[in-house]
């Protein structure tokens, strides 16, 4: 396997960064830092901008018909720079949903507003109780006489919903239809009468939040796909879904404990190279397994399970050895305000999270096993 990237590629990747360098300025860094938000406007408008919102797709959709290779370089540069995505991932991936199931009239309300980086979607998945096991979901959705909808329920982890137009809702539109069944998604409007949104704050220092739906009113053009077939919409999704990105934190950890290890009086033992060179190892086996998965979709193959296996290995890597790492900075690894020791703390609470959101590794374990190992399905517990 060659991974080489074109020129085309590199010359990409020098341009995000300096959209990057540019529209994420220190300033900027800081205010994100401070608030939590996994967003950074200024950042999403010189994307916008540069047409790096929905660069993949076609030039007639307002993309650039950009390879997956190009999209990665996108993804590695930005968690290189550490900047948020979360809200940029959420709405492309609606977005792409939207593009794939949605009306001509939703596909003409929202895709232009997208690209233009004019809105944000949260994405409203997950409930209290309800994380792996998404079919659970409780918030349900009720058809109205004249059409509409009312929508009851609470969201958990609705991450940049303070920041964003738009939650894309799971909800229960049939109560008495099996679990994977009479299940609708709906994009509502966070202007909508009957929505709150509550912070929550990770150990990261990311801001996440509670979401409330309390007899939220939209009209039918909310609703996106064909109403009960909410779970086959949301697989949809799984062929877009990346899976490298993490490989790129691991990429960013060494960056900064390089720049550590090098920092003038910093005492780096052999003990502590040990520490370096098996992380610097791992990080170049999780870009490859990242690359992997992109070459194969490059060659218009389906990756799911290959860009699975990327981020169960990428994101486990990391927590390994942002841990020891940070370790291996002794005290000045618990200081707070100095630039290179806090990165890397801050890599270090970060990394707890990675091996939750986008699939838990024991999911992800499972995924691997079924499909490529084609082991038994584990049959689900029950309360
Ligand atoms: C920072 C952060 C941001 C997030 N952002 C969003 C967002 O924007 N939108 C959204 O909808 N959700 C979001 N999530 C939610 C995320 O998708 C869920 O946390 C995740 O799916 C896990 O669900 P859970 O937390 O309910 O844990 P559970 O699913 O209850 O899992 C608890 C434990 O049981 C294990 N487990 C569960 N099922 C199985 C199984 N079948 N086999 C083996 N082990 C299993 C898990 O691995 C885990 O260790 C976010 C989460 C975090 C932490």
């Amino acid at each position: 396997m060659d991974f080489t990237v074109s020129p085309q590629t590199e010359q990409f990747r020098t341009e995000v960064r300096e959209v990057i360098r540019t529209h994420f300025t220190d300033d900027e860094r800081h205010a994100v830092a401070q608030s939590g938000t996994k967003h950074s406007w200024p950042l999403h408008r010189g994307l916008a901008a540069a047409g790096m919102l929905g660069a993949a797709w076609p030039v007639s959709e307002g993309g650039q018909n950009r390879s997956p290779h190009e999209m990665d370089a996108l993804y590695e540069e930005a968690a290189r720079a550490g900047v948020p995505m979360a809200g940029f991932s959420t709405t492309m991936l609606v977005a792409e949903t939207i593009r794939r199931v949605g009306t001509s009239e939703q596909r003409a309300r929202v895709l232009p507003r997208v690209v233009a980086g004019e809105i944000l979607i949260a994405l409203g998945y997950s409930e209290p109780g309800v994380g792996s096991d998404v079919a659970a979901v409780q918030t349900r959705a009720d058809r109205r006489e004249d059409g509409t909808w009312v929508i009851n329920g609470e969201k958990a982890f609705t991450t940049t919903a303070e920041e964003a137009d738009y939650v894309f809702v799971l909800a229960r539109t049939d109560q008495k239809a099996t679990r994977h069944r009479g299940l609708s998604l709906f994009l509502v409007p966070t202007s909508s009468e009957g929505f709150a949104v509550s912070a929550m704050q990770t150990l990261g220092g990311e801001r996440s939040n509670m979401t409330f739906f309390s007899d939220v009113v939209v009209d039918e053009t909310a609703l996106v796909g064909d109403v009960d077939t909410g779970w086959q919409t949301m697989l949809v999704a799984l062929d877009f879904e990346r899976g490298g990105e993490f490989a790129a934190e691991m990429k960013r950890m060494m960056d900064l404990v390089s720049t550590w290890a090098t920092g003038e009086g910093n005492a780096v033992s052999s003990n502590t190279l040990r520490r370096i060179g098996r992380a610097a190892t791992e990080t170049a086996v999780a870009g490859l397994l990242g690359s992997r998965a992109t070459s194969l979709r490059a060659e218009g193959r389906a990756a799911n399970l290959e860009g699975t296996m990327a981020k169960l290995y990428a994101t486990e890597a990391l927590q390994r050895h942002s841990s020891q790492l940070l370790d291996a900075l002794g005290t000045s690894g618990a200081a707070r305000g100095n630039a290179v020791e806090s990165a890397i703390e801050g890599m270090y609470r970060h990394a707890f999270v990675t091996t939750i959101y986008g699939g838990t590794s024991e999911v992800l374990r499972g995924v691997i096993a079924e499909r490529r190992l084609g082991m038994p399905r584990t049959p689900r517990a029950t309360a």
